[in-house]
């Protein structure tokens, strides 16, 4: 095997995949050290498995609750076993297909433990230990789920999101401590499934980051699906004790005390990024105070030609981040300059309805000095929304004062296909008009962005535009 490449990327996650396919599309011989599984957290551990579970248990409480059905649904079971499997065989054909593609493009997939020794020289633990070098090395290695350091995971009573999605038996009672992306698909999932699940969240508002508007009706709609969450809620101590486990500590806005138990407790308290084994490699290369690794905006470090991508790097921690990154990063190294637009970088949760949004938040933009104008559109005169029976949902739009859009934010079924369009906006630089007088299809959810756009202007014609 070659000890010298053009391009040696560690961790073939959706940001080191990408990069090695499109390096070897641009001509160059391509080294992937991978240690576990290709397709990384997201395909095994987090995107694809809790989209799966996500879906399955919608399925299961839509038959039972649809009051149009004959009374029998309403006794159906799950079967928990086979949806487990369903899951795991979505998965293992998502990762086979990038298997595929990796060795179609040429790429050379090397499974083993990588560690940058120095410079751009990596070594690989296989059977042994072999060194290879090369001109440029990307660093994708990832992230794990974070812990609190009076409550670490033991995988069995207390675990992650990377056990939960494996659990044989669906736990009576589930605390999912975070209010974050991570802890409310979980946590919909379980309380779908028959579990009793309660949130436990610090901070004033689910999901922090986004409008307090937006957050409160999310709020209100999960716990109107049996979901119970409780904000500013600050745990201090945990016990685990015949089979349960305890979190004591202090609600703060009564600043009484509370204990709640259970027999599982799920971590959702944020990531930590994998760069232990970069950290005490090279003084150029810097981290935060996370310990997420810094790289200027052509994601290259303090080190000439070493780079990193992805989840690694912090920012947002999402897939389609870390994959565009790494198709960036490998054109950077083959001589472009290709930066990317992290405003017009969506994100979503999928709850139901589900939350998608980007560009800034209100209060940011009001935070970065922009003259906002702000359009709204409510599902409840939303066609599809009616026929789907599904009308709690709002569409917000912002714009500049020169009605350039700078960002959205969609509680909606299919929000995170809706917000494509104006994502598109966004990296396009368009205005409410482009948006506005685009013909969108009728009855669809997606003529709500069109609506709201049209408020901002004061010319939404199914609202009264006040
Ligand atoms: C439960 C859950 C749900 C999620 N849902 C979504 C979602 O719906 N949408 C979304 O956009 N994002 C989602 N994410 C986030 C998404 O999974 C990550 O942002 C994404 O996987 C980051 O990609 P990455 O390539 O940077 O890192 P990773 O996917 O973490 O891949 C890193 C890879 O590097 C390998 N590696 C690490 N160290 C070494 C080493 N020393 N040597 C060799 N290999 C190494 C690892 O084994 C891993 O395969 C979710 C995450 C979780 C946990």
């Amino acid at each position: 095997m070659d000890k010298h490449w053009d391009i040696i990327i560690i961790g073939g996650g959706p940001g080191g995949y990408v990069a090695a396919i499109r390096g070897t599309q641009l001509g160059k011989r391509v080294l992937l050290v991978e240690k576990d599984r290709v397709g990384g957290t997201c395909m095994n551990w987090g995107c694809i498995p809790t989209k799966y579970l996500l879906h399955q248990s919608q399925q299961y409480r839509e038959l039972k609750e649809n009051r149009h059905f004959d009374p029998s649904c309403q006794g159906i079971g799950i079967n928990w076993a086979s949806v487990q499997k369903g899951k795991q065989d979505s998965v293992e054909k998502l990762v086979g297909g990038i298997e595929f593609l990796l060795k179609k493009n040429g790429v050379h997939l090397l499974s083993g433990y990588a560690r940058l020794v120095s410079g751009r020289e990596v070594a690989v633990q296989t059977d042994t230990e072999k060194v290879f070098s090369a001109d440029a090395v990307v660093l994708a290695t990832g992230s794990r789920a974070a812990e609190l350091p009076f409550l670490q995971a033991d995988g069995k009573q207390v675990i992650t999101s990377r056990e939960a999605l494996s659990l044989t038996e669906i736990p009576e009672r589930m605390l999912v401590v975070g209010a974050g992306a991570i802890g409310l698909e979980m946590g919909t999932i379980f309380s779908r499934l028959g579990s009793t699940v309660t949130v436990l969240e610090i901070l004033p508002n689910v999901l922090p980051g986004i409008d307090r508007d937006m957050a409160l009706r999310l709020e209100r709609l999960l716990k109107g699906q049996g979901l119970k969450i409780c904000t500013q809620t600050k745990i201090e101590s945990s016990a685990r004790d015949l089979g349960k486990v305890v979190l004591k500590g202090i609600h703060l806005k009564t600043q009484s005390p509370f204990e709640y138990e259970a027999e599982k407790v799920l971590l959702a308290v944020g990531r930590r990024p994998n760069s232990e084994n970069f950290q005490d490699v090279d003084s150029r290369l810097v981290f935060d105070n996370q310990k997420f690794l810094k790289v200027n905006d052509r994601y290259e470090t303090g080190i000439p030609g070493v780079y990193a991508i992805g989840d690694l790097i912090g920012g947002r921690l999402l897939a389609h981040k870390a994959s565009h990154e790494g198709t960036r990063v490998v054109e950077n190294i083959c001589g472009k300059n290709n930066t990317m637009n992290n405003d017009a970088v969506p994100s979503a949760v999928f709850t139901e309805p589900e939350f998608a949004m980007v560009g800034m938040t209100e209060t940011e933009a009001v935070e970065r000095g922009f003259k906002i104008r702000a359009g709204h559109f409510s599902l409840q005169a939303n066609g599809r929304a009616l026929t789907l029976e599904k009308m709690e949902g709002l569409v917000k739009i912002l714009s500049d004062e020169d009605e350039r859009i700078i960002g959205a934010q969609i509680l909606s079924p299919h929000a995170s296909e809706i917000i494509s369009e104006v994502t598109l906006a966004i990296q396009k630089d368009l205005k409410l008009k482009d948006l506005s007088s685009t013909v969108h299809i009728h009855p669809t959810l997606s003529e709500a962005v069109m609506e709201a756009a049209l408020n901002a202007r004061n010319e939404a014609i199914h609202m009264l535009n006040v």
